[in-house]
């Protein structure tokens, strides 16, 4: 007998979208000088939700000298303690307006209601208390007995979280005493936009924190700027080695959080069905669009059909679909360009040999959308294998030895993630020690936590966030 789900979608009504937005200058919505504007989009559906103004040059220039004007009068001369009181008051906001934050990243994003409503926007909320108690404290952070802020930070996030990403970059700033500009990534600008509302109505004083709205030709504006003191950036390696160009020479210090292809562990004796579930996890959390994904399994050799079959049995009860209906699993792929490199990458894999499987969906013609897919008989010298998807792809090795998964899993530009899963505590801590990744975990994976640091090694980029660690990098003398 089967059971089929009734449908379960999450009401819009709670958001109240405008058609226009402007961009977030000194505490007030502004128009983009000269007018322009681009449309975003539901990924999902394709219907256009909002037109956002693209900011220019003029506007990161007003922006950045708000942001300097709020340092030098404001912020900088608060008392920390104070400082901390708005952390804690935007942080109580996000968890009361939490709804009309999960449903809105869900309708820009394409990501489902089940992870947004569960883990974007409380990780976010959380970012926010963790560092509003740290902003009083900052003395006993390790990074000397008088740590001082930079300055004005320049901030460019990315489309697969972005509220997640948001907090990420303006919490720990904004802790340590530092003023903002950020830019949000040009797919998913509406939660950053109702962000800046929150920062009104926790009448955070204005200037402090500046969303400008663009695309890259905006960011490079950001991160060319020369009243910028400090680049905070997450997205692709490549952008991010353009930036490390543009500020070498300059006093600009920089945090990057770029690309991975993470190696997910599975040895001989690892329990076989909550394996199944990381794996799961590891490559279809956030249709795949996630840094640290766990997108190529070692699987120990002896154990490869039990674990393959097992997994293909759990792949065909995902549920691809309605990202609002809060019994979906796998959402939509959040861009047109994006599916385009999802589909020619996957393509390099029938091409080069490698075998894919996918269970049956029905996927809807309107919007972007690709299927939960594993290819095995994947080699290292396979493109699936080095180059990072970013989609619901998974690439499956295997090995006979420990010596022979840390030399896999080591055998990448990459160094941001890895899973290790075994019931064997010292066979843990050997393999943990081997890999070069910034993030391991053990029988489980995609976990975060705000006092964690995360970043990675090589072309994963540079610097951590989160933590102590994290903290340091928006301190002068830190790393
Ligand atoms: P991306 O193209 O590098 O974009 C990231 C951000 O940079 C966006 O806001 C983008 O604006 C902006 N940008 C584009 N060109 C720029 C330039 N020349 N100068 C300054 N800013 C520029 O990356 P994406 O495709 O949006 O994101 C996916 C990538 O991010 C993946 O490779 C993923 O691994 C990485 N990522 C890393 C982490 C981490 O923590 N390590 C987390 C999430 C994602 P537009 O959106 O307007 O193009
Ligand atoms: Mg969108």
């Amino acid at each position: 007998m089967t059971f089929e789900y009734a449908p379960a979608p999450e009401s819009t009504s709670v958001v109240k979208l405008k058609s226009e937005y402007g961009l977030f200058i000194n505490g007030k919505f502004l128009p983009a000088k000269g007018g322009k504007s681009f449309a975003t989009i539901n990924p999902a559906t394709e219907e256009v939700l909002a037109k956002v103004a693209l900011g220019s040059d003029a506007d990161v220039d007003k922006a950045v000298v708000a942001a300097r004007s709020a340092y030098n009068k404001v912020w900088s001369k608060m008392p920390a303690a104070e400082r901390g009181k708005y952390l804690f008051r935007i942080a109580r906001i996000l968890q009361e307006r939490a709804r009309e934050f999960a449903v809105l990243e869900t309708m820009d994003n394409g990501k489902p209601i089940r992870e947004t409503r569960d883990v974007d926007i409380p990780l976010a909320a959380a970012h926010f208390f963790y560092h509003a108690g740290w902003a009083d404290k900052l003395e006993h952070a390790g990074v000397g007995s008088s740590p001082k802020p930079h300055g004005v930070v320049g901030q460019i996030i990315p489309w697969n979280f972005p509220l997640l990403m948001l907090s990420w970059k303006i919490a720990p700033a904004l802790a340590t005493g530092n003023t903002v500009v950020l830019k949000p990534a040009e797919t998913t600008p509406l939660t950053a936009l109702l962000f800046a509302e929150v920062c009104q109505q926790a009448e955070l004083p204005a200037g402090v924190v500046n969303i400008v709205t663009g695309d890259g030709t905006t960011g490079a504006e950001i991160v060319n700027h020369p009243g910028i003191d400090k680049i905070a950036f997450t997205g692709s390696t490549a952008v991010g080695k353009g930036i490390a160009r543009a500020i070498a020479g300059t006093k600009k210090s920089a945090t990057l959080e770029l690309g991975g292809k993470g190696a997910n562990i599975v040895f001989e004796h690892a329990p076989i069905d909550e394996t199944v579930e990381g794996i799961i996890t590891g490559i279809f959390f956030n249709q795949g669009h996630v840094c640290c994904a766990g997108s190529r399994l070692l699987v120990q050799e002896n154990i490869h059909d039990e674990v393959m079959a097992k997994l293909k049995n759990r792949i065909e009860k995902i549920r691809v679909g309605n990202p609002l209906d809060k019994n979906t699993d796998l959402g939509a792929i959040n861009s047109a360009a994006q599916l385009a490199k999802i589909i020619e990458l996957a393509d390099s894999g029938d091409a080069e040999g490698a075998d894919r499987w996918s269970p049956n969906c029905d996927l809807s013609s309107k919007g972007f959308w690709y299927p939960p897919t594993i290819f095995t008989g994947v080699t290292q010298a396979h493109r699936i294998a080095r180059e990072e998807i970013f989609g619901p792809v998974l690439s499956v090795l295997t090995f006979r030895t420990p010596q022979e998964a840390i030399e896999k899993a080591n055998n990448t530009p990459f160094g941001l993630s890895a899973g290790i899963w075994t019931d064997k505590g010292s066979r843990i801590l050997w393999t943990a020690k081997h890999l070069k990744a910034g993030v391991i975990w053990a029988n489980t994976f995609n976990k975060f936590d705000p006092a964690s640091p995360f970043g990675g090694y090589k072309e994963s980029g540079w610097g951590r966030e989160g933590g102590r660690h994290g903290l340091a990098a928006y301190l002068k003398g830190g790393k």
